[in-house]
């Protein structure tokens, strides 16, 4: 059995589902279980309508709600046989009544909790993995559509809900493992349940976790991400187009690259993966042929320090001193414990004696972290700030690989460096606006000869 998780891009548009169902049909004797994402930016549009009900904007979130039925009608009805189409615009028609009455509930309301968050995103999988489904009966492959959220049971966390392993194993052992063995299970990424059924999502990017869980769950021999990309590159595409493809990376450092930034993977993938090592491999829909990246526990090591250079965007830096001569005990504990309380994960650490600098992307709540801990320290923020971090586990074999990467920075400003633990990783604070150099350059140093066990 093998898990094949097919991203936005990759189901959206007829097109795009056609090329999917050749994928998996060529691939029938692997038993793929098909996880997919909502079609395109449906999510996002999603979300957008939602704001728009709640900012009380009816004309506008009413054309919203057509154009993504037209969207979704469009392209189904492209890939769906002819004596099904009644029954595909029958379920449209429910779905997108649903969706009104949930939307003007919320315009009624005029209050977006993460609650009615996760249920309007959930539309965008529920429809896509309907309309796949569909779709693979056209194209000959045999299919069933199971409703993920019958299966991945999570926490209450609404936005970003943590699933619950034990019960979730269970019941993909119980329901989506034996279904397997005949038919292909095409199942929405992103969504789940609450103990109580209450639906839930595993946060943006969610659906590869969604793979990673199901693999684990029914024992996979693979996971498969297939994206929009030929795998894991060199360097952020959307930052410095012309990486190199890795053809293989350990899970440490896939993990790592996931979490500062390399949106290819949600950084939650590699945990189940890791726990029943199952392979995980990021394909290319549009290049079915490129062999991708192939993610195991034990990598080459290779003769290059770096693997990839990972960035994020959007970061804000917040600088405080303490207003006592030295660092007081309980210093740090007293900070870490109001980032905590306001839910806002730290991605950058450092600290001198009298002073500690740290990184983070959610500044929903900053202001009131600001407040609390100017009671006792002086505070500074600036927004604007990237990360970059170069990732590989030679990293740590290797000397002067920091050396290397000041020097080729040049003149760009480094606003804080920090050594992963794991030294795995060496990352750097900067301004946004000097990120495009910043990876130019990194890249030139550690991508200038490539071991070609390694890299293409
Ligand atoms: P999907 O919809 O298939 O989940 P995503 O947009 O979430 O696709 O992830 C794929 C995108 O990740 C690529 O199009 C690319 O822009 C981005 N990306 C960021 N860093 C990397 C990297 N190091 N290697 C490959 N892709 C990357
Ligand atoms: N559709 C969800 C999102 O856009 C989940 C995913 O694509 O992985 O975030
Ligand atoms: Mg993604």
């Amino acid at each position: 059995m093998i898990v094949m998780k097919f991203g936005g891009t990759s189901v959206e548009s007829a097109v795009a589902i056609e090329r999917v169902a050749n994928i998996v049909k060529a691939r029938l004797d692997r038993h793929p279980i098909v996880v997919v994402s909502a079609m395109g930016k449906t999510t996002n549009k999603l979300q957008a309508l939602a704001q728009a009900a709640i900012a009380g904007d009816r004309d506008q979130y009413i054309r919203q709600l057509h154009d993504l039925r037209d969207f979704h009608s469009r392209e189904a009805r492209q890939v769906v046989p002819l004596d099904q189409r009644a029954e595909l615009d029958r379920v449209l028609d429910e779905q997108f009544q649903e969706m009104t009455e949930l939307v003007k509930g919320l315009a009624v309301l005029g209050e977006l909790t993460p609650r009615s968050i996760d249920a309007i995103s959930s539309y965008g999988e529920r429809l896509s993995s309907y309309v796949v489904s569909l779709a693979f009966e056209h194209y000959g492959v045999p299919c069933v559509h199971v409703d993920s959220r019958k299966v991945i049971v999570t926490d209450g966390r609404h936005t970003q809900a943590a699933p619950i392993f034990d019960e979730t194993y269970k019941r993909l052992m119980a329901t989506v493992a034996p279904l397997a063995a005949n038919k292909v299970v095409v199942m929405g990424g992103f969504i789940g349940s609450t103990e109580a059924g209450v639906t839930s999502t595993l946060g943006r990017g969610g659906s590869d976790f969604t793979a990673s869980i199901v693999g684990a769950g029914v024992h996979a021999e693979e996971i498969q991400i297939w994206t929009d990309v030929d795998g894991m590159l060199t360097a952020d595409p959307t930052v410095m187009p012309g990486g190199h493809r890795v053809k293989i990376i350990s899970f440490a450092e896939a993990a790592e690259l996931a979490y500062f930034g390399a949106k290819v993977l949600h950084p939650a993938t590699v945990i189940p993966a890791v726990e029943r090592n199952i392979p995980v491999l990021i394909l290319n829909s549009r290049r079915p042929d490129v062999p991708g990246t192939r993610i195991v526990a034990e990598a080459i090591k290779g003769v290059n320090p770096v693997k990839s250079i990972a960035c994020k965007k959007k970061i804000t830096l917040v600088n405080i001193q303490s207003t006592r001569m030295f660092m007081a005990h309980g210093f740090l504990r007293r900070i870490f414990e109001i980032f905590d309380r306001y839910e806002t994960p730290v991605d950058m650490i450092s600290t001198s004696e009298v002073s500690v600098s740290l990184t983070i992307d959610n500044t929903a709540q900053l202001d009131r972290i600001v407040e609390e801990i100017s009671a006792f320290s002086d505070v500074t923020t600036e927004p604007d700030q990237a990360i970059v971090c170069l990732v590989g586990e030679n990293i740590r074999y290797t000397p002067g690989v920091a050396a290397r990467a000041f020097s080729s920075l040049g003149t760009i400003n480094i606003r804080m460096i920090s050594q992963g633990a794991s030294l795995l990783n060496i990352g750097f604070v900067i301004a946004e606006k000097d990120l495009r150099d910043a990876v130019a350059a990194l890249h030139t140093e550690f991508f200038r000869d490539l071991d070609p066990e390694v890299f293409e």
